[in-house]
């Protein structure tokens, strides 16, 4: 075999595996950095202006680890460690660098890159072997397919056969004894690739977890967004997005501590959760807000199940466990958008976002319709009338 035409280590596959861990798709209002679109000389300034004020306000001297807090805290890259930071502050705790260094051991992205990188270095090594011994047994091969032609050429044209034979016999001996060591090779190589397939496998399932709620996370959600869009489309299915957003969810941090407003998120994430089905995707959008994706209810029967869960959740009386303080009325308000009201499926994601906005403007507790924007050189439709929801009481 010609060593020019073993298969390259497999790029594609890394460079999937470093998108994977890139961060969630930008928001479509938002334009991502490329390298199309360089980040103009002033908003770099004002970055790095903001990464220094972030350093200088919480008295940490500059290292790479108080430098890669500071950039995923400006950057929002890292809502709860910001979240934690901002907690800890007006708690007057200070900051310090062994509090970071210990709160970026909490799964945090540096975590997540670390068992990348690690995982990816496995994937190389065992690229490289697999390689290595295909090239071997190549070799050997095509070392084994000329001797034993210039072997059979002088058997059939020498007159010493019996010396030839033996010949033969040593050459094929030595061949069989190196099949065995890279059959043996080999079968260690398939072993490693399937204990990294299921490692990667785990890696991929973990990046699109979020780490608290136990929730698909952003990311996950932008992936199954795009295949809903299809499935629904395909079915001539209706689809409906709503994002939901828990209500003065800071009071309850400032009040009861970052912790306790972490044991809050999970139970709203517990309740969101529970009207998800096959059909019904929810995940933790980011900080305190959650994104459904209903498939194959109208917009009607998506507020219904989506109210219900609204009530389910005020209804509730939760208690801080650590201090036996009651939490009060904790509930969330949400934007509910037809995903095939517009022609572009992403603009509902902003109207969702805007009408969820129209929601806190209310009086919270609620959840508001986007309403249909009428096709262009149609009359303006009326608006769509908001099925009334229970009077929000206050949080
Ligand atoms: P609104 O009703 O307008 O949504 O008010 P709000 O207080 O919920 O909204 P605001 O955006 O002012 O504050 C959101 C807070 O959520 C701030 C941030 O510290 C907190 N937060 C975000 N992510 C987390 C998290 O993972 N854990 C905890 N405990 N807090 C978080
Ligand atoms: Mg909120
Ligand atoms: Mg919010």
């Amino acid at each position: 075999m010609d060593s020019a035409n073993l298969p390259a280590a497999p790029r594609p596959l890394l460079q999937r595996l470093a998108a994977l861990f890139a961060g969630p798709t930008a928001p479509p209002a938002e334009t991502p950095p490329s390298a199309e679109a360089p980040a103009s000389a002033a908003a770099l300034r004002a970055q790095v202006a903001a990464l220094g004020d972030f350093l200088a306000e919480n008295h940490l001297h500059l290292s790479h680890t108080t430098l890669c807090v500071a950039l995923d805290c400006v950057s929002g890259n890292d809502p709860r460690l910001s979240g934690a930071i901002a907690h800890r502050r007006a708690a007057g705790e200070p900051v310090t660098f062994e509090w970071l260094a210990e709160m970026r051991g909490h799964h945090g992205p540096a975590d997540e890159l670390q068992s990348l990188t690690r995982l990816t270095d496995r994937l190389e090594d065992t690229v490289d072997v697999f390689t290595r011994t295909t090239q071997e047994a190549g070799r050997a091969t095509s070392a084994y397919r000329t001797a034993l032609g210039s072997q059979v050429a002088e058997l059939q044209q020498g007159p010493q056969a019996g010396a030839v034979l033996s010949d033969l016999v040593a050459i094929t001996r030595a061949m069989l004894e190196r099949t065995r060591e890279i059959e043996g090779q080999f079968a260690r190589s398939e072993k490693q690739t399937r204990a990294l397939h299921r490692s990667l496998e785990d890696a991929r399932r973990a990046a699109e977890i979020d780490h608290l709620t136990g929730l698909p996370n952003r990311r996950s959600f932008e992936s199954r967004f795009e295949r809903e869009v299809v499935a629904a489309r395909a079915a001539g299915e209706p689809l409906c997005l709503a994002f939901a957003d828990i209500d003065r969810f800071k009071r309850i941090n400032d009040t009861h501590g970052h912790e306790a407003g972490d044991r809050v998120l999970k139970v709203v994430a517990a309740v969101l959760g529970e009207i998800s089905d096959d059909r019904c995707h929810v995940a933790r959008h980011g900080g305190e807000e959650f994104v459904v994706l209903l498939r194959g209810r109208t917009m009607d029967q998506a507020f219904a199940l989506l109210d219900s869960a609204r009530e389910h959740l005020a209804e509730r009386r939760m208690v801080n466990r650590a201090t036996d303080v009651p939490f009060g009325k904790v509930t969330f308000s949400a934007g509910l958008a037809d995903v095939f009201a517009t022609s572009d499926p992403r603009a509902a994601l902003k109207a969702a976002d805007t009408a969820l906005y129209a929601a806190k403007k209310d009086g919270r507790n609620r959840i508001v319709r986007a309403p249909v924007e009428p096709a262009p050189g149609t009359p303006a439709a009326r608006p769509i009338p908001l099925r009334p929801t229970s009077r929000p009481r206050a949080a």
